[in-house]
């Protein structure tokens, strides 16, 4: 692998798009708002061995990257602008390996109007390792935070809840479902939702370390407590098969990773309006609880029992 013809073969076209990139032809690249538009900035950092196995498609390998980091803004209800990206390789890596890389960005790039602005490529001693931080722009002062969710209101997602712990498990028995597998390998960012969600929402994040974990942290940061009830909890017809053979896999719907739904809280007030959202965006909105004075979050079962809490979510260390 040659560093410099990498870059102008594999990154560089993908520069093409802002002008801010300079088409990576020097030391930085450069970023200019609109008045009274603030960046939303978030990054995220993979390696072999522990976010991704290392024998998939390199493509796909990259547009998860990108889309957990569109996730990231799309929880903040900002809009993608550009993004950075660091690339730690093997020094075995092949040319097409990072060609393939390069293109799975290509193809997600498009879909979600971001443009590469910069980065740098480095080779490592280690598995490969990928760090991307995404630009996000937003009105200035507007971005959805963690910490104001108010007792009274609402806990909502979008879309379905575990299918993308459930399709990891299918990925590595033997008869895999197709649906839940590209769940994990491909997530969606709600993007749509996310800036819809700028004066309607009091306090929103995405899920990547399972629903109860994250719940705790809004609850954490704003001073409160949850109240979530599992029969709510929206499921994918697959993952509710699975659910149905082996009670013990809840613990993957509301513990597991990787779901990238966001969930948020609304004031009780304007329950209506996430009907008509979700109806607009053609995505499931559903209520799964109330946040409530109180320093924790309770999931109660179908006969509103406690249930204790044995998987708190995905945790590095
Ligand atoms: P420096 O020596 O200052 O680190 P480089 O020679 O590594 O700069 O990078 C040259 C240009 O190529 C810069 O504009 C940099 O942003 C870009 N670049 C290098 N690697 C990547 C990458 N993986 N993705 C995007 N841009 C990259
Ligand atoms: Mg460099």
């Amino acid at each position: 692998v040659d560093e410099f013809g990498l870059i102008a073969a594999c990154f560089k076209p993908l520069s093409k798009g802002y002008s801010g990139s300079l088409n990576l032809t020097d030391d930085a690249a450069i970023v200019s708002l609109p008045a009274g538009q603030e960046l939303v900035v978030t990054t995220d950092a993979i390696s072999a061995g522990v976010h991704f196995l290392g024998n998939e498609e390199p493509a796909l390998i990259a547009r998860k990257l990108l889309r957990c980091n569109l996730s990231d803004l799309a929880a903040k209800g900002a809009a993608p602008l550009a993004y950075f990206l660091n690339v730690m390789l093997p020094t075995d890596t092949t040319p097409e390996w990072v060609h393939g890389f390069a293109d799975g960005l290509r193809q997600d790039q498009a879909e979600y109007s971001i443009h590469l602005a910069g980065g740098d490529t480095i080779a490592t001693k280690g598995p490969a390792t990928f760090s991307m931080t995404a630009l996000g722009v937003i009105p200035a002062g507007k971005m959805l935070r963690r910490c104001s969710a108010r007792p009274g209101d609402i806990i909502v997602v979008s879309g379905t809840l575990g299918d993308s712990a459930l399709g990891l498990i299918s990925l590595r028995g033997a008869a895999g479902d197709e649906y839940l597998i590209n769940r994990y390998l491909l997530p969606e960012p709600r993007l749509a939702l996310g800036k819809k969600l700028l004066g309607l929402a009091n306090a929103s994040m995405d899920i990547s370390d399972g629903l109860v974990q994250d719940l705790g942290h809004i609850c954490e940061e704003s001073k409160v407590g949850a109240t979530i009830r599992r029969p709510l909890l929206p499921l994918s017809k697959p993952a509710a098969a699975m659910i149905k053979n082996d009670e013990k896999l809840w613990d993957k719907i509301v513990g597991g990773g990787d779901d990238y739904e966001l969930l948020f809280t609304v004031p009780a007030s304007k329950k209506q309006e996430i009907g008509a959202l979700a109806a607009k965006l053609d995505l499931p909105l559903t209520v799964i609880g109330e946040i409530i004075v109180g320093d924790s979050v309770q999931l109660l079962d179908e006969n509103n029992k406690t249930v204790p809490l044995a998987n708190k979510g995905y945790r590095h260390f």
